[in-house]
C-alpha cells in the first residue's frame, strides 16, 4: 500500500507532468525499474560487507603487505586467515555473486587490493580459475570442481586459469596447448606449455584452455580441468616480477597429461556441436565469449581502483603533514590539485566499474563494450595516480620504505594482464565502430 508520502509524490509528479517524463527517460534508457528507483547509495548490506573487507585489509592485510612484497612468496597465511573469516572459499564468493545490483564483488575487491595487491591477487587469483567453470561448466561440474579450488578453512587450496602461452597473450587463436581424445579410454590428452599463470603449479585445481583443431582458431578451443594429482602437469619457472610480488606467476608444463573424459568442461557432446558448427562456417557465437570477458573486466577494474584509493589516501595524509618553504606541501595548488584530480579520476572510474557490474547483473548487452571500458579507464588510472603519489613523497615516494613505490610496481600489471589496454581500445572501437579494427 502507498505511504501519504507516496501519494504525495505521485500528485505532485502528475501535476507537473513528470510522470509521462519520467516513463519516455526510462524508455530511453532501457532501464526497467522505475525512474524514482534511481539511487548511487550502497544498501546496508553492501555498506556491511565493504566495512567488514575493509576491516580485514586494514588490519591483517595492510600490515603484511610489505614483508610479503620482499620475500616474494606466497602469503599462506593471510589466505587461510581470509578463508577463517569468510572472506575465501567457496561460499563467500556465492554471497559475493548473489547480490541482484552486481556490486557487492567488485565493493569487495576494491577493499582487498586497497590493503594490499600482491595479498589481493594471492586471495582472489582463485576467482580466474573459478571463472573459467563458471564460463564453459555444466552445473554438475561447478558443483564438483569449485569447492575444490578453495578447499576448506582448515586445509586451504587455491586454484589457477591457464591460458595464455610464451608466443601467445592476446593473440589467443595462436595457443598451441593441443588436447586429444583417446576415445577407448574416454579420456583426454592434454600436451603444451602454459605461461603467466597465477597460482600455476601450485594450484589445486587448474583450468587449461587447449586447441582441439588448431585450424578454427580459437573457435577450435576447449576449457579443462586438470584434477589435483593428475600426473604430467609440472610446474615451470616462477617469473620474478616488477609487482604484485607476492602474488605467485609460473609457466605450466603439460607433458601428455591424460585427464577422464568429464573434465572437459562444458561436455563432449556440446563441443562436438561446436566444432561442427565452426568447420561448416556458420557465424561465431562471438558474442558469447566477448560477454565473459565483459562480465569479469569490472571486477578487475575494481582492484585496480582499490590501488589507486590506496595510493591517493596516503599521498593526501602525506601532504597534510609534510612542510615545505614554512607551510604544509598541501597548501600549494600544484599539489592539492595533483590530489584533486586524483580523486576525480578515482571516482570516475569507479561509477565506471559499478555501471559495468550492474548491466553484467541485469543482463544487458553490453553494446559498447562497457566492461572493456571500465577495465581500461581503472588500469591506466591506477597506474597515474600512483606515480602521481610519488611524486608527492618526493624521495621518500621513491623509497620502499613508503608504500607508494609498491602500490605504483603494482599497479602497471592493471594495464597489461586479463587483456592489455590496447586489447580494450580494440574492443571498444569495434564495438562502438561495427568495424574490423586491426
Ligand atoms: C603477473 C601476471 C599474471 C598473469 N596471470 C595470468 C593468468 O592467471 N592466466 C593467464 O592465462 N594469463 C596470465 N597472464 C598473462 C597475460 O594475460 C598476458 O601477459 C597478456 O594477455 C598479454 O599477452 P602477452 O604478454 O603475450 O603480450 P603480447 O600479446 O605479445 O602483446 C605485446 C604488446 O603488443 C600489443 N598488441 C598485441 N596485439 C595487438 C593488437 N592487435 N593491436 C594493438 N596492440 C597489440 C599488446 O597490447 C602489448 O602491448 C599474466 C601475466 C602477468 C604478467
Amino acid at each position: 500500500m502507498a505511504t501519504a508520502e507516496q501519494k504525495a509524490t505521485e500528485q505532485k509528479q502528475e501535476q507537473n507532468g513528470d510522470v509521462d517524463a519520467a516513463a519516455e527517460t526510462t524508455e530511453g534508457l532501457a532501464i526497467d525499474a522505475p525512474a524514482s528507483s534511481y539511487s548511487l547509495e550502497l544498501s546496508q548490506d553492501q555498506r556491511d560487507i565493504q566495512d567488514w573487507a575493509h576491516g580485514f585489509a586494514e588490519q591483517v592485510v595492510r600490515p603484511a603487505a610489505h614483508e610479503w612484497d620482499e620475500k616474494e612468496e606466497f602469503p599462506w597465511p593471510i589466505v587461510q586467515e581470509a578463508a577463517r573469516i569468510g572472506l575465501y572459499g567457496f561460499e563467500a564468493i556465492a554471497q559475493f555473486w548473489a547480490d541482484p545490483s552486481g556490486l557487492t564483488f567488485p565493493i569487495v575487491n576494491e577493499e582487498l587490493f586497497w590493503g594490499d595487491a600482491g595479498i589481493g591477487m594471492s586471495i582472489f587469483g582463485t576467482t580466474l580459475a573459478v571463472a573459467g567453470i563458471y564460463g564453459s561448466g555444466t552445473p554438475d561440474q561447478l558443483v564438483e570442481w569449485v569447492p575444490q579450488c578453495f578447499g576448506t578453512e582448515d586445509d586451504v587450496k587455491v586454484g589457477a586459469f591457464c591460458a595464455s602461452e610464451p608466443d601467445a597473450g592476446s593473440d589467443v587463436s595462436g595457443y598451441r596447448t593441443t588436447a586429444k581424445y583417446d576415445e577407448g579410454k574416454d579420456e583426454w590428452v592434454i600436451s603444451g606449455q602454459k605461461a603467466w599463470a597465477t597460482n600455476g603449479g601450485i594450484a589445486n585445481v587448474h583450468v587449461v584452455i587447449a586447441s582441439i583443431d588448431r585450424e578454427l582458431g580459437s573457435r577450435g578451443h576447449a576449457a579443462f580441468v586438470i584434477p589435483p594429482g593428475t600426473k604430467g602437469l609440472e610446474q615451470g619457472s616462477k617469473v620474478k616480477k616488477h609487482g604484485i610480488r607476492a602474488s605467485h606467476t609460473a609457466d605450466v608444463h603439460l607433458d601428455d597429461c591424460r585427464v577422464p573424459g568429464s573434465c572437459l568442461l562444458g561436455g563432449k557432446e556440446k563441443l562436438d556441436e561446436r566444432l561442427a558448427k565452426a568447420r561448416e562456417g556458420a557465424s561465431a557465437k562471438g558474442q558469447d565469449a566477448m560477454r565473459t570477458f565483459e562480465l569479469s573486466r569490472p571486477t578487475v577494474g575494481a582492484q585496480a581502483v582499490g590501488i589507486a584509493r590506496a595510493a591517493y589516501e596516503y599521498a593526501l595524509d602525506y601532504a597534510r603533514e609534510r612542510e615545505a618553504f614554512g607551510r604544509k606541501i598541501i597548501e600549494n595548488q600544484a599539489i592539492a590539485f595533483a590530489l584533486a584530480d586524483m580523486k576525480t579520476e578515482i571516482d570516475a572510474t569507479r561509477l565506471l566499474v559499478h555501471r559495468a557490474a550492474w548491466m553484467g547483473k541485469a543482463g544487458k548487452d553490453f553494446k559498447a563494450a562497457e566492461g572493456s571500458m571500465s577495465k581500461l579507464k581503472a588500469g591506466e588510472v591506477a597506474v597515474w595516480v600512483t606515480e602521481r603519489a610519488i611524486q608527492i613523497l618526493g624521495g621518500n615516494g621513491y623509497s620502499r620504505e613508503f608504500p607508494v613505490e609498491r602500490m605504483h610496481r603494482d599497479a602497471k600489471i592493471w594495464t597489461i594482464f586479463e587483456g592489455t589496454s590496447e586489447i580494450q581500445r580494440l574492443v571498444i572501437s569495434r564495438a562502438i565502430s561495427g568495424v574490423q579494427i586491426k
